[in-house]
């Protein structure tokens, strides 16, 4: 069966980058029917936190990529890897290194003096007829993989092709540090092997690494998975997507008004296309997603095009569940709506102009606080001259049915008293409830309020 896995690190929220490749796993496993496991990299012990697996929870739950297995963690997993370090000792597939620190940089700093390649140099390496150094005391080894030396590595990247390395290019990978614990490149290999993953897909940064990794599945006799590393996304200034340039958590966006479903699409789309098709729904993207058609090129991040996408997602969203997010983001506002039914028709009447919720809760805001008009606009529509028509206006919204019909009869009544066209009280009339002089039609508009409060705005001009 197929089995793909993600392997965050809890270093931090769940970064962009990690979200869209847990989306091409996730769909790749639904896609052929298979399973889909969440590994919770935690082995660098200074950086990792509860906080930040909490996150990366909350964000993969909030994007829907519901996972079949885990988390797992590799830190409850340390028994494991040393069983198979213990194995690989006595296969002589890996070997104790006493180099010190210092030792290491001398070395480097020799290399770079000869203008060598800087890198191990095997020198505790075990090789027939060597002598080794005398084993210094006090030094807690590391043990080190002993790497082909000789022969190509080669795998087909279900990204980019064909990828051979030479072992000579290679040095011996450090796999266990001094304290015990693995590293990456060695824990990412039992783990993969362990809990059967069949395809990886992972950031271009590891495609380094994966030569090493396939070494070691070698040396332990393990079945290999098919390799896929995705680009990185850009940022607007052509850099790579990072914390200064911008959001680049699922979090903010999710804080920012933005939909999980056009979030997924996005980041789908983002690095992968299925022909011309710009939006898709996630059983689309299941549908279609078999690991072909992903893009060799890194992908260009394009927040006008996620906010166009967002706001195809609003307008075709349920006005209850629009009402939910928007009393969420009025909450941060100071805005506490008792009654989140009252939202429903606000987010019917405004979504078609919105492009997220943050939109929205700046349009139904006027609903539940003061407003205050642009002094331009203040000076070009609440004059001195438009007061009488407020007044009569009031008093006719006063007695009326407070529906868009009794709203429109009070205002029609009152065009006709003083003479004016629709415009001419219209505009003021928004100006001064809604605090803006575009809306929506505006007996649609102020149908939605309470009638006390227009009838205030009205009369405090
Ligand atoms: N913990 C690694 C990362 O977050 C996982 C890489 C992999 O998928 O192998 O980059």
């Amino acid at each position: 069966p197929i089995r793909t896995r993600i392997a965050p690190s809890p270093t931090g929220f769940l970064h962009l980058g990690t979200a869209r490749t847990a989306l091409y796993s996730w769909a790749f496993a639904r896609h052929f029917g298979g399973q889909f496991v969440l590994r919770i990299e935690d082995t660098d012990v200074a950086r990792s936190t509860q906080d930040s697996v909490d996150q990366i929870l909350a964000s993969m739950h909030w994007l829907g990529l519901e996972y079949d297995e885990g988390p797992f963690y590799q830190l409850q997993r340390l028994e494991r890897y040393h069983a198979v370090i213990d194995q690989m000792l006595a296969a002589g597939t890996a070997y104790r290194c006493y180099c010190t620190p210092e030792e290491l940089d001398a070395m480097r700093e020799g290399q770079k003096a000869r203008g060598e390649k800087t890198g191990y140099d095997g020198r505790w390496r075990p090789e027939p007829g060597k002598v080794l150094p005398p084993v210094p005391e006090g030094v807690k080894p590391v043990v080190r993989f002993r790497n082909p030396a000789e022969g190509d590595v080669t795998w087909d990247d279900l990204v980019k092709g064909p990828i051979t390395i030479n072992n000579r290019e290679i040095d011996d990978l450090i796999i266990q540090r001094p304290d015990g614990v693995p590293t990456y490149n060695f824990a990412v290999v039992v783990d993969d092997w362990d809990m059967g993953i069949t395809h990886v897909f992972r950031g271009d940064e590891h495609v380094n690494n994966t030569p090493w990794q396939i070494n070691i599945f070698r040396a332990l006799g393990a079945p290999l998975p098919h390799f896929g590393h995705v680009p990185v996304i850009l940022g607007d200034d052509g850099l790579k997507l990072s914390k200064r340039r911008g959001a680049v958590s699922v979090t903010a966006y999710e804080d920012n008004g933005y939909l999980p479903e056009a979030m997924l699409n996005y980041l789908a789309r983002l690095g992968w296309s299925h022909g011309d098709d710009e939006l898709f729904s996630r059983e689309q993207l299941v549908q279609w997603f078999d690991g072909t058609h992903l893009s060799k090129s890194p992908a260009q991040w394009d927040a006008a095009k996620l906010l166009w996408v967002n706001a195809q997602y609003i307008k075709q969203a349920d006005d209850a569940r629009l009402a939910g997010l928007v009393a969420t983001q009025l909450r941060k506002r100071g805005i506490d709506v008792a009654d989140e039914a009252v939202l429903v028709p606000m987010c019917a009447l405004f979504k078609d102009r919105c492009s997220t919720t943050v939109e929205l809760a700046d349009w139904l805001a006027m609903y539940f606080a003061p407003v205050t008009p642009s002094d331009a606009d203040r000076a070009q529509h609440l004059t001195e001259a438009i007061r009488p028509a407020f007044a009569a206006l009031a008093a006719r919204l006063g007695a009326a049915t407070w529906d868009k019909a009794g709203i429109n009869q009070a205002l029609k009544d009152t065009l006709a008293e003083f003479k004016l066209k629709m415009p001419h009280l219209a505009i003021p009339v928004r100006v001064a409830v809604c605090g803006r002089a575009q809306t929506p039609s505006v007996d649609a508009v102020l149908a939605l309020f309470d009638q006390k409060i227009v009838m205030e705005r009205l009369q405090s001009v």
